[in-house]
This record gives structure tokens, sequence and C-alpha cells, in this order.
């Protein structure tokens, strides 16, 4: 069975490093599919166990100066493709919850890079600042007569330049150099070696100057070093790839909020004592003592007690809950005042945080379609930028020397040379979608919105219309029985009619079931043996109680039944947009119980500003039609399909498909499967404990209707985001190539000075950064 791996890299330093290991690694024997993503510095990849493994593929890559980390055993970084990650989570203990939870998180390595880069910024800034000073100073002198010349001696300055440019390059700038050794060795490049020709070329060339002036005599070269290059454009872009590592460090916050949610210790009682155990201990079927104010361990049925919980960190929604026996408890939430004991039903990597966890952790991995352009650029902008950086050079030889001595054209062409490598590093445009969706992803998961991947978070903004269940959308899901109608009179009797509606509805999931259980507890109604149960899709269920055969449903029910009825027994209740539920014989009609349900508050609310953004909202349900027709009027649902049967809501999607547009479609995720599939986004609404993640694109905890919203919301700004991103990461390579290349010098004599090349550079690639972080803030 082939393996699919998360492994994080390292030693990338752009976009481009993710072109030369994906298609590295995508030509290795035994690799199947591979997808290696800059924004979290891993790689999603497929492989034949048989054939590599990890250590083999990271040989592979280490000559180009990457490598995989492979400190972890294979099991932990890990998950087989089908099965689960439970079993060899249990004994490990000690091990931080990342690797408990199965999602190999390389935090650590990112502090121990960043402090590396912080001691070296702390040494190269002030140098890069002074020279920078200097050489505005030596600008301003040349210019101003009031501005004093330089104080140091000409001589002495050089020296002292050379020696400190030597540490600031072959230090703080290795990197760079080492990268230009790789290129010289494989011709692989990327935008390091971009850099690294263009400063070791500015260093070489001034050191030749200053250590054999007889050559500068010789060829009559001008005055000219470029010391200062190399350290202010070292000194800039270090300091900006040492915000943008802080800052992506930053941008993967969602996710070490989630861990820290794990609580680190279960109180569980064995053998009548109660003991403390650490959480991966726990295992299904303990027992489980929850005090007040404590953190829930695990995920499972409460048994004795009640109280109230606070599960706003995992649903994003900020009301407490009232929690009784038989509720379900979600691992990670905080029990409030109340006191209670609980039976473990899922642990380890199968909690619902461990689900989201990990699915956080894939989506944030995964690639946004728009993506593309900025690849597919990337990949060709290295060799194009040397390409053009040589031309440059080769144009201020050829033709600048026909306006000036060919030395000066030398010393110039240098420069543009340098400018041109500099400017065109294409790091912004790297960064510019993955920070954007992780940070997105990230905000979606803290608001109870499960992203499955960054595809469905670009898709989400172009949706022109939500479908929409009834049930638990629109109206709350907890609906109630509000008149039981007795057609025959030997039903009468006990509560008879009721007794089989409740035996029957036992055995099914639906809302309605819920509703009818209710009414029969609220009335001590004790329940009897049911046989050859059966669910009848969308139109109810049978079953057999001492071998007499019953039906319960709707309208459609009692048609294929061919079992005639008062119709005004049932319109009563459709007409107050009430769900008429009929229970009958093989042959006759016993009774008709009407059911309605609240609808939510803020369904009406978030229709209307659905509409202002242009999307129209349609409700598909199997229920009446009239009963149906009646809540959408409720709440201005702009269109009402009713009547229809699970098989043909995926039909119905696919008929508003065929008219052009683009659907999400909301559903419960059971009956729903196929048309949340057909949809183009399908949109589950998890009950807040188990969440239908396969099915859908997007989950959405514990959700109403108003969470569609804020997802959409959320889509709209992760996608405006990465345009901005990538607008300025383009623009900014578009306009800065030719200056640097020295067009406008033949017109405007202005030049584009290397150092300033870099600070833009630097720049870019923080405001970049800067622009995504900016997504926490915003409001859903
Ligand atoms: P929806 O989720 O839109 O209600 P379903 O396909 O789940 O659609 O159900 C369609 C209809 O079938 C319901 O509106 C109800 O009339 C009937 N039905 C389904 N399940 C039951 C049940 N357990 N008891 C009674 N009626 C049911
Ligand atoms: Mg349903």
């Amino acid at each position: 069975m082939n393996q699919e791996l998360t492994i994080p890299i390292k030693g990338m330093h752009c976009a481009s490093c993710a072109i030369t290991i994906q298609r590295t690694l995508k030509k290795a024997d035994g690799v199947v599919s591979c997808e290696v993503n800059y924004g979290n510095e891993k790689v999603k990849i497929e492989i034949d166990p048989s054939v590599t493994n990890v250590k083999e593929l990271s040989k592979k890559i280490e000559p180009f100066g990457y490598s995989l980390k492979t400190g972890h055993t294979q099991g932990e970084d890990t998950h087989q493709m089908h099965g689960d990650t439970n079993t060899q989570l249990h004994d490990m203990n000690g091990m931080d919850h990342s690797s408990h939870l199965g999602i190999g998180q390389s935090k650590e390595d990112k502090l121990e890079e960043l402090s590396a880069q912080r001691k070296k910024v702390e040494f190269v800034m002030p140098i890069t600042i002074l020279v920078f000073v200097l050489m505005l100073w030596e600008i301003a002198s040349q210019t101003f007569e009031w501005v004093p010349l330089f104080f140091i001696p000409h001589e002495l300055f050089q020296i002292i330049s050379l020696i400190l440019s030597t540490i600031v390059l072959f230090w703080v700038g290795i990197d760079f150099v080492k990268e230009v050794v790789i290129f010289a060795k494989y011709r692989v490049a990327n935008m390091y070696t971009l850099v690294g020709i263009g400063t070791l070329t500015a260093y070489l060339y001034s050191a030749l100057l200053v250590l054999f002036p007889p050559i500068k005599q010789l060829l009559n070269l001008p005055d000219m070093v470029y010391f200062d290059v190399v350290i202010v454009v070292i000194g800039f872009i270090y300091l900006g790839k040492f915000l943008e590592t802080r800052s992506k460090l930053r941008t993967g916050e969602a996710i070490e909020k989630l861990l820290n949610l794990q609580a680190k210790t279960a109180l569980v009682e064995r053998d009548g004592k109660e003991i403390e155990i650490s959480v991966e201990q726990v295992k299904v079927g303990d027992l489980i003592i929850v005090k007040p104010g404590a953190k829930i361990p695990v995920d499972g049925i409460i048994i004795e007690g009640k109280s109230t919980i606070d599960e706003s960190m995992i649903t994003g929604e900020s009301m407490p809950v009232d929690k009784n026996v038989d509720d379900k408890v979600i691992g990670g939430t905080i029990n409030k005042q109340g006191a209670f004991k609980f039976n473990a039903t899922k642990v380890g990597s199968e909690t619902l945080l461990a689900h989201i966890i990990k699915m956080v952790d894939e989506a944030q991995g995964s690639k946004a379609p728009i993506q593309g352009l900025a690849d597919k650029v990337s990949a060709v902008f290295v060799p194009i930028v040397l390409v053009i950086a040589v031309v440059t050079l080769l144009v201020w030889l050829i033709v600048g020397s026909q306006f000036m001595p060919f030395t000066e054209a030398l010393s110039l062409g240098l420069l543009c040379f340098v400018g041109v490598l500099v400017i065109a590093c294409p790091c912004a445009l790297g960064l510019a979608t993955p920070t954007a969706i992780i940070v997105g992803t990230g905000k979606g998961a803290e608001n109870g919105i499960l992203i499955k991947n960054a595809e469905s978070l670009e898709k989400l903004h172009k949706v022109n219309i939500i479908v929409t269940d009834k049930t638990g959308t629109i109206t709350k899901g907890e609906p109630e029985v509000t008149d039981l109608f007795v057609v025959n009179d030997k039903f009468k009797e006990n509560n008879y009619a009721l007794k089989i509606l409740a035996s029957l509805e036992k055995n099914s999931e639906h809302p309605i079931a819920q509703a009818i259980l209710n009414k029969a507890k609220s009335e001590n109604i004790e329940l009897i043996k049911v046989s050859d149960f059966e669910i009848i899709e969308g139109k109810g269920l049978t079953g057999k109680i001492d071998s007499k055969e019953y039906f319960i449903g709707n309208l459609k029910l009692l048609e294929d039944l061919k079992i005639s009825f008062n119709s005004s027994d049932i319109t009563k209740y459709t007409e107050q947009g009430k769900t008429p539920v009929i229970l009958t014989s093989k042959n006759e009609v016993l009774a008709i119980v009407a059911i309605a349900d609240t609808l939510k508050e803020n369904a009406k609310e978030t229709i209307n500003e659905l509409h202002r953004l242009g999307i129209k909202v349609v409700m598909l349900t199997g229920d009446n039609e009239k009963t149906a027709k009646y809540i959408a009027a409720l709440v201005g649902i702009d269109e009402v399909i009713a009547e229809v049967l699970p098989n043909e809501k995926a039909e119905k999607i696919k008929e508003l498909q065929s008219k052009g547009n683009i659907i999400a479609m909301l559903g419960d995720g059971v009956n729903d499967a196929p048309a949340l599939t057909q949809a183009d986004i399908g949109i589950a609404m998890g009950t807040g404990t188990d969440v239908a993640i396969e099915s859908a694109e997007i989950t959405l905890l514990k959700g109403d209707f108003s969470k569609v919203l804020k997802a959409i919301k959320l889509s709209k700004f992760t996608m405006n985001a990465i345009k901005q991103n990538l607008f300025w990461a383009f623009a900014y390579n578009i306009v800065g190539i030719p200056i640097a290349a020295g067009l406008l010098f033949p017109i405007f004599g202005i030049l584009l000075n290397p150092i300033f090349a870099g600070l833009a550079m630097a720049l870019s690639s923080v405001s970049v950064v800067s622009n995504s972080l900016r997504l926490k803030t915003v409001k859903l």
C-alpha cells in the first residue's frame, strides 16, 4: 500500500526552491505524487514504501542544499493513506502534542532558525545602517556644497569596507554564496542564487581593485568600489528574511492555539479510585471525572451529573451550552460550574479536536488554484532574470561604451547587473498565496469553520446561489410535536398511537423522530419492541409491532401505499408551516402528528445580508411544499424546491449548475451527501460532535446559517489579500527590472543603486506577509 506523508523541509528560502525540490522528488523512484509548499515549508508526498523512504529521498535533494526532516521515526511524521493513526499514538508518552496527534509540526526547528537569524541581524543591521548613512552622506556631499566632505581618508575607508563586507558576505550571507557554488556545480538556481551572484560579483570586482591597485591604473577604471552595495543588500535582504521567518511563525498560530486546547491530564476512575493520568493514556471506555473549571480531556458521553460547558474554542459559538446525562462532550472544551462523569468514546487522533487540527494542517499545506500562476512565473523567473542581467551588462558594454569610456561603461554595467539580480528576486511572489491561505484557514478554524483545502476557500467567493436544507439550518432543528390527531379510535386508548409512533421512530435519526420521542418521554410512555424496521428514503419508515405492519411518513408514502385520506386533515397543518407526519397501517390512516420547528433567530438577517452580497438562497427539502413555502416566506428565501427525494437533490443542483450558477450546498451531511458532492462547494453543518469531514469541502461546527455568511466573507477577504499580494509582488518586479537595468539612464540619467533594490526587496516580502497577517484582524 502506498504511503502519504507530510514532511517538513529544511533549507528552503523561496518559491523556486519549492520548484527545484518538487521536480527532483517527482523524478525519484517510488514517488507517486509530490507537492511542495513554500508557505509551510513542507512536502506532501505519496510514496511506495517498498521502493523508497524518507532518508533516500532526502539524499536526492541534499546536493542542492535542502533536506527532509528525518529526525522523527517514519510512523510519527506520517499517516497511512486509509488507515488511522490511532494505534501508534497510545504509547507515546512525553511526546509533544503535535506528534501525539500525528502532524509533524516543526516549530522547534523554526525557533532555532529564527534565533540564529536574529544573531546575524543584530550584527549586520548596525553596519548596514551606518554604511547606508555614509553612502547618503557621500551622495549629499557631491550634490550640495554645504555638506562637508567625507572625513575618513579614502584608502583607509576602502580597507575597512573590504573587511566588513567580507564578514557580511561570508558569514551573514553565506547561504547566498553557497547557492552560487551549487549553481556552478549543478546548474540549479533559485532566488538566493540571484542575490548571491549579484553580491559576489560586486564584492570580487571591488576587492580586486582595492587589493591590486595596479589593475585600476592599467585599465584606467573609475575609482568606484561597491562594498557598500554588498553590505547593504545582504543586510536588508537578510533583515527581510528574518522578519519573514518571524511572521511565518505567526501565520501558523492557529494550529498552535488548537494544539494548546488539548488537555494534558485526565482524572479517571479506576477500581473505584480517582487517579490522574496523562491524556495519552486515556482509553475508550474510561470513566472520566470532570471538576468545575476543568478542561475536558477527550470526547465522550455524560453518564452522571450535569453542567454548563464553554465550547466556544471548538465551535466558535460564544454561548455556554447546558449538558445533561446522555449529552456528548468534546475534548478541549471547558467545564464551567457543575461536576460530572463521562464515558470516553473517542481518544487520541480520533477526537474531534485531533480531526480539526489535522484538517487545518492539511488545508494550510494545500495549494489554491490561483497559486498556479505565481508558480509558473517563479519557475521561469530565475533563468530569465539571469539572462536579463547578462544582457544588461552586455548592452552597457557594447552600446554604453559608444557614449562613454569603456571602463566607465563596465563599472556602471556591473552596477546594473547587480541591481537587476537583486531587484528581480521574486520572493514576495512565492509568499503571496500561501501566507494568506494559512492565515485564512486558521481564522476559519477559530470561528468553527473548517475548510478542507485552499481550493475550497478560493471557490467559495465565487458562489452565487446557496442551496439549503430546511431543518437545522433555517430552523433550529429541534422540532416539537404541536398536535396529535388520532383518526382511528382504537389507537386513542392509553396513548397507544404515540406509543407506536415513538417505538418506531426510536430507530430513526431524523429530527422528526427526536420530536416524537421527546413527546413520548414527556408523557412517560414506555417503548415496545419493533421488528423488520426499515427506512424509506425521503418518505419515512416502516416496522412491525406485535406482528402488525406500520408506516410513518409523508404524503408521498400515502400515495405509494394507495391509502385514501381526508386532505383537509393535513392542509390545516401545512398552512401553518407545520410538517404533517402520518401513521398508517397497511391500508388506513391511524393518526396524524403535526410538527413545528422554530426559526433560527438570525436566519432572516443572514439571508438579507447574503442578498446584499448578490447571493440567491434556494431551499431544497423533502418536506411538504406548503410547509416549506410558509417557512421560506418568513425568512425571505428566493426559491423553494420541495418534496424532493434524497437522490433527486443532486439532480436539482445539476439543473441549477447547468444555467451557469456556482452553487454552495448546505446540508446535514447524512442523506444529503450526494447533493453535497454535486455542488461546487459542499458545506456540512456539523452538530458540534460528529463531523462529516469527508463528504464536505467546508464543515461548520455547531453551525447556523450565519456561519455560511462568515465563511463566504472569509473567502472574499482571503482572495482579496491574495490578489493584492500578487499585484504588488508582480508590479514591483515588472517596474523594478527595467529601472535597475538602466533603461531610464539615457533619458533621465536615473540609475537605481542596488542598495535601494535590496531595500525594496526586503520591504516587499515583509509587506506581503503583513498583508496576509492583517486577515487575522478582519471582522467576519
Ligand atoms: P429533509 O431533510 O429535507 O426533511 P429528508 O429526505 O430527510 O428531507 O426527509 C423527507 C421527508 O420524509 C420528511 O420531510 C418527512 O416528511 C419524511 N420523513 C423522513 N424521515 C422520517 C421519519 N423518521 N419519520 C417521519 N417522517 C419522515
Ligand atoms: Mg435531511
